[in-house]
């Protein structure tokens, strides 16, 4: 049995628009830009977004977007990607670490909450595996504090909240289509603003601060510099791969929630056992399928049954070293007591394959052998 962990959607679409956006000119923001921004608008609709190079591109923009400046904290969970918290750097503001939530490794909200003082302007929660925080009380806390809420949806598209996608409940969401995401096109980040007045702005930051995208829809006659950018429009190579995986979306979608699912149903007496937690989803949230875990009882039983995997050619994967634990964390002043349950969670976590490609009998193996690890 060989199970990659992970495995690209490939369409015959992907090559036939790449070698026709090769006989265009590459002009930034063509014809497969245009196309994707199409495409983007039916799956989040009534939300102004656009394109970027990366979701970490996305995130810094919608921190200078926002107003964070030198001396303003931004809260967001230590069990993470460090993008948010080099946008907030970068920025020239504070990230300040919070803790996550064992059900979901979602924000905790109650950490969150303590860790608010008057220099606090926003806060960033990770809709971790797809499966969204709990926006209703997030937003309630945001409200009630004034603060932004800028959603790292890197890992969410097609998934909900409420009936809502994800990175369409806060002032800003950003959307990642790394290779590694459920839909790709190697490098890819979409922003999302909460309204069309923050929507100019992204559009003119992503391309050096200039208004190019009102001159070329005829609205001035030259376009200049108006405001702080950078150049963070992805390549039409790019978009052109984008357009072609944009059309699976509802079908990627469906298969991972599946297999999501089957998972959920072929481990739930390990975790009668004992054994491991299981993911949870909460009430309003549909899960996309983008990623799977288990959190073991202890860091031992993860290696036995990862080394057990590995042996029977499954590739299970742990995940982040929690912010405050990294060499970058311990500069800004944090050490290994700060957040309990993300030092946990990078002990005691394990990502199993979930892709299209993997189909519900390897599922059933898969629990198999871990059923195997735990027992022995
Ligand atoms: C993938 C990911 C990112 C980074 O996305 P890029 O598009 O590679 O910049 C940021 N945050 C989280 C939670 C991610 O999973």
């Amino acid at each position: 049995m060989k199970i990659p962990f992970y495995a690209r959607y490939r369409t015959k679409q992907d090559r036939e628009d790449l070698i026709s956006c090769l006989d265009g000119s590459l002009a930034t923001d063509g014809f497969y830009t245009q196309k994707v921004l199409r495409q983007i608008s039916h799956i989040y609709p009534g939300s102004p977004a656009t394109l970027t190079s990366s979701c970490s591109v996305a995130l810094e923009s919608a921190l200078v977007l926002g107003g964070i400046k030198p001396g303003d904290e931004v809260i967001l969970p230590s069990y993470n990607f460090p993008s948010a918290a080099n946008g907030v750097l970068r920025a020239g503001g504070t990230p300040v670490f919070c803790d996550i939530d064992p059900d979901t490794q979602n924000i905790s909200l109650s950490s969150a909450a303590a860790k608010i003082t008057a220099r606090t302007r926003a806060m960033i929660p990770v809709h971790y595996a797809g499966v969204a925080c709990e926006m209703d009380a997030l937003l309630k806390l945001a409200e009630e504090a004034r603060l932004l809420v800028i959603e790292d949806a890197a890992q969410a598209i097609g998934s909900s909240y409420g009936g809502k996608p994800l990175g369409t409940l806060g002032d800003f969401g950003c959307v990642s289509f790394h290779y590694t995401k459920n839909i790709s096109c190697g490098e890819g980040g979409l922003l999302i603003a909460g309204n069309e007045k923050a929507c100019e702005d992204a559009r003119c930051y992503r391309v050096h601060g200039t208004n190019r995208d009102a001159f070329f829809r005829g609205e001035c006659d030259r376009y200049t510099w108006v405001m702080q950018g950078s150049s963070t429009a992805p390549s039409e190579l790019c978009a052109a791969l984008l357009s072609a995986q944009l059309p699976f979306l509802e079908q990627i979608t469906r298969i991972r929630a599946r297999r999501l699912s089957d998972y959920l149903t072929a481990l739930k007496p390990l975790e009668q056992a004992g054994y491991a937690r299981l993911m949870v989803i909460p009430d309003k949230a549909v899960p996309n399928g983008h990623i799977f875990y288990l959190r073991f009882a202890s860091k031992a039983l993860r290696q036995r049954v990862c080394d057990l995997l590995l042996a029977h050619g499954v590739e299970a994967k742990t995940h982040y070293v929690p912010l405050h634990l990294s060499p970058m964390g311990r500069k800004l002043g944090y050490g290994p007591g700060d957040c309990p349950e993300s030092s946990a969670c990078f002990d005691t976590l394990l990502r199993l394959p979930i892709h299209t490609e993997l189909e519900a009998g390897q599922v059933w193996q898969i629990g198999e052998i871990i059923t195997k690890g735990c027992v022995s």
